[in-house]
């Protein structure tokens, strides 16, 4: 059988203070630190990982908290939006929780059937928490304030903002086998039915807004989950025979991965299921580490004093 993309695996984005970043993932949204290391190309900096229990594909968001960093600004060529799924009924929980914790946040509103309240993370970066129309029985990572009858369960939907969503689009549906499920104005959403959850990207044609300026509260990448080496190798094939540039397959510890910027601007990647994150960290003890590849071991004393205390 020819192999699939199986929706999304994580996206990445970029922050300003480390341990504002952890308190507002960890604490505000309830979401598990599932992974403490660094920037394996800047090892000075933190990379976090927030997800489930397990870190399951579509549920991770990873960030790399740049203390001084400036303010990007949302635009064309960006993913601009991240879309969790929550039970419904739990809007007003979190509007109480966002008032309490002052976080900027939105009237719920409705778009392609689902209601969705937005808010934005301490950087400016943009959510949508949404009711999701399909059933979503993926299990939450659950704290002693968020519980599971409100819990985020993982992604729903990206969004991506583009000057011109054609090509981008051809990418999803003629490399990606994801197909067109419905337009609403300027809005195409596209979904793959090779899984049931963390299957949608929403395609926003803006083509007179200003290009994005990745930076601080931006979305860095995106990343489609494959089942193992083989199948992004597979991939990676039909992404140079469609005449994009993806880089060389790149091991990243608890994933393999392969870049490519699609012809709309965004940095997309596909990321492996293996190894996973209980490859150097027990399950119970996830993100309670510091963990650095092999390559950046040598640092440990020196990064442990310089890199600010979290968790
Ligand atoms: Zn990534």
């Amino acid at each position: 059988m020819e192999p699939r993309i199986l929706g999304l695996h994580h996206v990445t984005a970029i922050a300003g203070n480390a341990p504002r970043n952890y308190d507002f993932y960890t604490r505000v949204l309830g979401l598990r630190m599932v992974k403490k290391t660094v920037n394996f190309d800047d090892p000075g900096t933190y990379h976090f990982y927030f997800g489930d229990e397990h870190g399951s594909a579509g549920t991770i968001l990873t960030f790399f908290p740049w203390e001084h960093i400036t303010a990007g600004r949302r635009g064309t060529g960006q993913a601009t939006e991240i879309g969790y799924s929550v039970p419904a009924g739990s809007f007003d929980f979190w509007i109480k929780r966002f008032e309490a914790n002052g976080v900027t946040y939105n009237t719920p509103s409705e778009k392609l059937g689902e209601r969705y309240l937005t808010f934005l993370d301490p950087d400016g970066l943009k959510f949508e928490l949404i009711e999701s129309k399909t059933p979503d029985t993926r299990t939450p990572w659950t704290t002693p304030e968020v519980g599971a009858e409100v819990a985020t369960k993982g992604f729903h939907t990206v969004t991506l903002t583009l000057a011109d969503p054609a090509r981008t689009a051809e990418i999803l549906t003629d490399v990606f086998g994801y197909t067109l499920l419905e337009q609403h104005v300027n809005r195409s959403r596209y979904v793959t039915d090779a899984v049931p959850t963390a299957r949608y990207i929403d395609l926003v044609a803006a083509p007179g807004e200003a290009r994005a300026i990745t930076a601080g509260g931006s979305v860095h990448h995106i990343a489609f989950r494959v089942k193992d080496d083989e199948a992004e190798l597979y991939f990676r094939q039909k992404l140079v025979a469609k005449g994009l540039q993806p880089t060389p397959q790149i091991d990243r510890d608890y994933f393999h991965s392969v870049y490519f910027r699609e012809p709309g601007g965004v940095l997309f990647e596909l990321a492996t299921d293996n190894p996973g994150f209980t490859v150097d960290e027990p399950l119970a003890e996830l993100g309670t580490h510091l963990m650095l590849p092999t390559q950046h071991e040598h640092l440990r004393a020196q990064l442990e004093q310089r890199l600010p205390k979290v968790g």
